[in-house]
């Protein structure tokens, strides 16, 4: 592959920005600086650096991230900050986008991957990928209430499929759906006379927050995510 069209690939940059990269002398391989936009290089084996990190070359990547409050899930808004600016330097963005939606005031775990064909499983009803929320209330619940999350409410005109709810104390559950409807787990609150304080995704299919910090990043590989 060529070199300009490898470090567009791996995300550093448009065709004319690596172009400038490249007379710049800002970019070596294997070692030594390469002016050369042409070169043709072997995209596993090739050592090439930028900044003196190596530039690495996958055409699937997925990364978790612990999203906070404040940013719409979407790659691209003229209004709002979206989640795509909490991803740091090093995430490759290319084709990247979030699986899945988390609201505005939404915390916790969002999947991102350029992997269309796995996005779709995931997101494919079908699929039946569990997703747990940890739900803060404004009113204390009670096992009366969580009998009725787990057999379906109404959220205005569907039935939400059969789900797990748990108490964790009088004014917070752990809520495990299966679905992904809009705005699901504050619709099915609503219906159950409460109303969401806050609202965090714990665990996305095999993928957990596990230590995670607010804000953290991390770089998956796809057997950890199906
Ligand atoms: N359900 C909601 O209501 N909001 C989310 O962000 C995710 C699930």
């Amino acid at each position: 592959m060529r070199l300009d069209k490898f470090l567009v690939e791996c995300g550093i940059g448009s065709r004319s920005e690596v172009k400038k990269l490249i007379s710049s002398a800002e970019i070596t391989i294997d070692g030594c600086i390469c002016k050369d936009n042409n070169k043709n290089i072997d995209e596993k084996n090739t050592v090439v650096e930028y900044k003196g990190r190596r530039v690495i070359y996958k055409e699937f990547r997925y990364y978790k991230l612990y999203k906070i409050d404040g940013y719409i899930t979407a790659t691209e808004d003229k209004k709002e900050k979206t989640v795509m600016e909490l991803l740091p330097e090093w995430v490759n963005k290319k084709d990247l986008f979030p699986v899945g939606r988390l609201d505005k005031d939404t915390e916790g775990l969002l999947f991102f991957t350029n992997d269309g064909k796995l996005a779709h499983e995931l997101t494919s009803p079908k699929k039946h990928v569990d997703k747990i929320y940890r739900v803060s209330l404004r009113d204390d619940i009670g096992e009366g209430e969580i009998e009725k999350l787990e057999a379906g409410v109404d959220i205005g005109g569907y039935i939400t499929q059969p789900a797990k709810a748990e108490i964790v104390n009088s004014k917070e559950i752990l809520l495990n759906i299966k679905e992904g409807k809009f705005h699901q787990v504050k619709k099915m609150l609503k219906a159950v006379g409460n109303e969401v304080t806050y609202l965090k995704r714990e665990t996305f299919g095999k993928l957990t927050l596990e230590d995670m910090v607010p804000c953290e990043v991390r770089e998956i590989e796809r057997d950890d995510v199906i």
